[in-house]
């Protein structure tokens, strides 16, 4: 016996209180439920296997999901002769202009499991939950250092084109059916601007930003499930010629960064702080060499908007900021159109983190850091089983 439900996973499990991704709150992940899925232009519905409802997590939460089936889908079961059917003529939360069907997404008739079918089928991701990471340095109209300095004559200027390329990002995102979007600026701009660089009052209305006091300290929305992230504004690594104002972490203090033997600059960080949770990257946007960067790392799966080319470190042949917007939003939308295209990325396990420094300074106020090896004179490394709690031993 089948019992045919909307294709509305995340709708129930917002129904019912949950916190996680897709699915998870009232399906334990990885559970072979017997989806199929039958769609065509009018009808939506998933066919499920009423044998898997006993791996639902607790009666109280079957008991819910059966009496919410109709409620979600906005229409009863069609036909005294299938009373376990429920066919639903129009998906009420799916987002206006969407089309598409399930089968596009999974190819047929074959059982899988809902996080699965959903991610795979862009028309139904209603339930992605979309980080925008980003930076300063890589947004079209920034060049020079002090438009990203916070108090500075041009910071101004500076985070107004900043906080229009995140609302690019946040259009695209929304076409493509993100229903939670959270933006987290890692700018340092200094003082109190730093990871604080973005003007509240210009912010897309369908995101939240999140200020932090330090880089890489928030990580709620990862640990609670987060399906994709875009990283915008990025510049390259320390070190890469043409990148413009390339550095990593602090372009006064380190010179290399390394996770086991690779080495990375601030996608990387990012990717790997990603990964952690299982989440990838699906996008990069800022300079060529970012760009070239960021599928170097995670590979060619990665959609990238370089929105500049690199000349040098202060200098730039641009795509002006209205251009590059769209580019943005068009990059966003395609890159969450299949959250399978790169695989969440990890330096590996056990990690070792290596940073060479461009002084001796920092060694020293290392020294006696439990964890933190010295290398030499400008040299830190630190291992540990994951690429977080290494991260975590010296970074903060
Ligand atoms: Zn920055």
């Amino acid at each position: 016996m089948f019992l045919l439900l909307p294709f509305d996973p995340v709708g129930l499990a917002r129904t019912l209180g949950g916190h996680g991704r897709a699915g998870e709150p009232v399906l334990e992940r990885g559970s072979q439920l017997g989806v199929a899925t039958q769609a065509d232009d009018e009808r939506d519905v998933v066919e499920l296997d009423v044998e898997a409802l006993p791996k639902l997590r607790e009666p109280a939460e079957k008991r819910e999901l059966l009496r919410l089936v109709p409620a979600v889908a906005g229409g009863a079961p069609r036909g005294d002769d299938e009373p376990g059917r429920l066919e639903v003529a129009e998906h009420p939360r799916r987002p206006a202009g969407l089309r598409g069907s399930l089968a596009d997404g999974v190819g047929g008739h074959f059982p899988t499991n809902l996080t699965t079918v959903m991610s795979r089928c862009p028309a139904y991701a209603l339930g992605v939950r979309v980080h925008i990471i980003s930076d300063m340095e890589g947004v079209s109209g920034i060049v020079r250092g002090r438009q990203t300095l916070g108090g500075a004559p041009m910071y101004d200027e500076g985070r107004e084109l900043y906080t229009e390329e995140i609302n690019a990002a946040v259009r695209g995102a929304k076409a493509a059916g993100a229903t939670e979007i959270v933006v987290m600026d890692c700018h340092g701009a200094g003082g109190e601007w730093s990871f604080n660089s973005l003007v509240p009052d210009l912010l897309h209305p369908d995101c939240e930003f999140v200020v932090q006091e330090d880089w890489t300290e928030y990580t709620a929305f990862l640990e609670e499930g987060c399906d994709a992230a875009l990283l915008v504004g990025m510049h390259a690594m320390a070190g890469a010629g043409r990148g413009g104002m390339n550095h990593t972490v602090s372009g006064q203090d380190y010179y290399n960064l390394r996770f086991n033997g690779t080495l990375v600059g601030e996608t990387g960080i990012h990717a790997a702080l990603c990964g952690t949770w299982e989440c990838p990257v699906l996008l990069v946007t800022g300079d060529d060499v970012a760009c070239e960067e960021g599928k170097t790392l995670v590979g060619g799966g990665l959609t990238t908007v370089a929105v500049k080319k690199g000349l040098g470190a202060t200098s730039a042949r641009q795509i002006p900021p209205v251009r590059a917007r769209e580019l943005i939003e068009a990059g966003a939308r395609t890159a969450l159109s299949d959250l399978k295209a790169v695989d969440p990325w990890s330096p590996g396990s056990p990690c070792e983190i290596t940073v060479e420094f461009k002084h001796t300074l920092a060694v020293d106020k290392l020294r006696f850091r439990p964890g933190v090896e010295r290398v030499d004179d400008r040299t830190i490394s630190v291992t540990a089983e994951t690429w977080w709690e290494a991260w975590k031993t010296f970074y903060f």
